[in-house]
């Protein structure tokens, strides 16, 4: 509370205020970004630029809708607010966030490391746009449906439509209430949930006969930068297959690798069933997440390896 209060300030202070969404961006991200931004200027008065150093996929051009989302960070600025970042790195942006400019960081990530000079964050809300929600919803501040559409987007994305286990009760009422502000359901599944490429499902295909149980309850997959050029897809259509790995009884840990086009491999990780803390396994390799999905990006390539092994009689 006392960190919001501060943030208050340091926004009504402010000149030009600088929204940062992380890299590959998603709906949370984004959707956050689109809010404040609108808020911001509507109801804060204030000059507003957002920023996201990639670009963003078709499927998320719902939420710009007119709104400029550059790739590059503007000049004079006095406020720079990070939605949805975990770490200063996901912003692309390390330099200007070490520098004497103010960095508001609100995020709901628990590997957050604090890098703002007001950190606000709650690793039990389910996104950053439901926080979002909880914070102009106590200062009474009234939004278009476009706006609520971009906090419903948000939410929609990060509890996988409600499925995850980081959907609360609070989320269904927070949706709810979303929903009557005139929020937009049907574009937010249709763009989220029902929209792939061609290229993608191939992709899609090539991960789920990939997949492999291991004898210690792991669930892994894999796709190559070779495989990946066969499909002609990009890596971000990468994006959601986890959730049909993550589906297997026996399986405790879901664990999809993938080569990028840049020489790195992401991983990504699912607890499943079971109470793994995968954010902690991918912070070993310099990643993060939450405690049941999580990632991180190493450089390299990845190697098969097959085990043989006789059981005498
Ligand atoms: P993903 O598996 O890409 O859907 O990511 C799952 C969660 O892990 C998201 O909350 C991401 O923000 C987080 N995450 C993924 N990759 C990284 C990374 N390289 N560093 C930190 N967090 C990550
Ligand atoms: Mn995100
Ligand atoms: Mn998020």
């Amino acid at each position: 509370m006392q960190e919001f209060k501060k943030a208050l300030e340091k926004i009504r202070d402010a000149n030009h205020i600088v929204l940062i969404s992380h890299r590959h961006p998603d709906a949370d991200t984004i959707g956050a970004n689109i809010f404040m931004h609108i808020v911001l200027e509507n109801n804060f008065h204030k000059k507003v630029t957002s920023v996201c150093a990639d670009p963003l996929p078709a499927t998320l051009l719902f939420i710009t809708d007119d709104f400029v989302i550059q790739s590059e960070m503007p000049k004079n600025y006095d406020c720079i607010i990070t939605v949805d970042c975990s770490t200063k790195e996901q912003t692309k942006f390390t330099n200007e966030m070490d520098s004497k400019i103010t960095v508001i960081n609100i995020d709901h990530h628990a590997t957050n490391t604090m890098y703002g000079d007001i950190n606000i964050v709650d690793p039990l809300a389910a996104s950053a746009t439901e926080m979002l929600y909880t914070i102009f919803e106590n200062l009474g501040i009234k939004y278009s449906r476009h706006a609520a559409t971009c906090l419903l987007a948000g939410i929609y994305n990060d509890t996988g439509s409600f499925m995850h286990s980081n959907t609360q009760k609070g989320t269904y009422i927070t949706a709810g209430e979303l929903q009557s502000k005139g929020a937009d359901i049907k574009t937010i599944v249709k763009n989220l949930f029902k929209t792939q490429s061609i290229e993608q499902l191939k992709l899609w295909g090539k991960v789920l006969s990939n997949a492999r149980l291991n004898g210690k309850g792991t669930l892994v997959s894999k796709i190559s930068a070779d495989e990946l050029d066969e499909t002609n897809a990009s890596p971000r259509e990468l994006a959601g297959v986890i959730n049909y790995l993550n589906c297997v009884p026996e399986s405790k840990m879901t664990m999809l690798l993938s080569e990028d086009l840049n020489g790195n491999v992401q991983g990504s990780m699912r607890s499943g069933n079971g109470d793994i803390d995968v954010s902690s396994l991918c912070e070993q390799f310099g990643g993060g997440g939450h405690k049941k999905a999580a990632g991180f990006t190493i450089p390299g390539k990845i190697v098969s390896q097959e085990f043989w092994r006789i059981n005498a009689a």
